[in-house]
């Protein structure tokens, strides 16, 4: 279990990436859903101590990872949103060699290591192959395997879906669900899918602020009853915009259809529609925006 309490983080610019995060995160994949610069990055390297933050406590299993970030680093796999590691040696090569950083010091135990990484990640028929030749999917599958050198049991995944093509995302997401089941992973990402697909725990964030958490099937059922659609014509969008909460416009086979948020009938030729966590989501970024002026003017 991973527990942060009242984290925040404020750059030295003065931005205020994270706002006061307290989550509890157990085994499982967990999805941390939210636009760019949310401050999922932010979270991600902080729970992965490469940066300390401004104020708050985490802790992973009952070490206090702000006190002790090295036992921390010893159950830690990571990969960050910007690996740029793609050098022109092989996948095996690089493999081994990052074992050895991770202090699996005896050739054999090397051996079984990477081997079996390869295997996992479906690459063992490219390991002669130079990384900087991957295709954006083998890169991120490459990229786990990394990250689970020395079994961690915290795996933090940071956008790694983002500009892959609809296969390779399916393969990758379905290699982080078998990781998943026994250890804490959490995947950070921008696209709702993802956590749809596979999270049985998720967590929106808007401007640094957990603005909501759960199990994705029961906020999609909280949901119910305040999400209306209608086809209108596109020259209207404008003046729905102003008269209702307007979360979401869909094109469908040239027309346009809105989803607005309401928690009592619209009339006005709207039907209710049972949400998705699309809905769910952007009703969330509706109405933390929607606050926003107010919570400025507060402070
Ligand atoms: P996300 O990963 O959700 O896109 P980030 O954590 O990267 O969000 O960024 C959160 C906010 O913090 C953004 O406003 C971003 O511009 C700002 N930020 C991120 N890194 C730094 C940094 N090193 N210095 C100053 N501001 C930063
Ligand atoms: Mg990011």
């Amino acid at each position: 279990m991973l527990e942060l309490s009242g984290v925040s983080h404020v750059y030295s610019n003065g931005v205020r990436a994270l706002d006061n995060v307290t989550l509890s995160i157990p085994k499982g994949m967990f999805g941390l859903l939210g636009p760019n610069g949310a401050g999922k990055s932010t979270l991600m390297r902080t729970v992965a101590t490469l940066q300390t933050p401004t104020s708050g406590g985490i802790t992973f299993g009952g070490i206090d990872i702000l006190q002790d970030p090295e036992a921390l680093r010893k159950r830690l796999g990571y990969l960050p949103q910007d690996f740029g590691v793609y050098p022109r040696v092989s996948a095996y090569d690089m493999l081994d060699h990052m074992a050895v950083l991770k202090g699996i010091g005896s050739k054999g135990a090397r051996k079984d290591t990477v081997e079996t990484l390869l295997n996992q990640v479906n690459l063992w028929d490219m390991r002669k192959k130079a990384i900087a030749g991957f295709s954006g999917g083998m890169r991120q599958r490459f990229g786990i395997a990394q990250a689970l050198i020395g079994n961690p049991d915290l795996i933090i995944v940071d956008e790694p879906t983002a500009g892959l093509d609809p296969e390779e995302r399916n393969r990758f997401l379905n290699l982080l669900a078998e990781i998943g089941e026994n250890v804490v992973v959490i995947l950070s990402t921008h696209i709702v899918e993802d956590v749809a697909d596979l999270c049985p725990r998720m967590a929106v964030i808007v401007e640094g602020a957990i603005q909501l958490e759960g199990a994705p099937l029961d906020l999609i059922q909280k949901s119910q009853g305040t999400i209306w659609a209608k086809e209108i014509e596109r020259g209207e969008l404008e003046a729905y915009r102003k008269m209702y909460e307007v979360i979401s416009t869909r094109l469908f086979a040239g027309r346009t259809i809105v989803h607005i948020l309401s928690d009592t009938d619209p009339g006005d030729g709207f039907s209710s529609v049972d949400g998705g966590l699309e809905d769910v989501y952007f009703s969330t970024l509706a109405s933390s925006r929607r606050v926003d002026p107010a919570a400025i003017a507060a402070a």
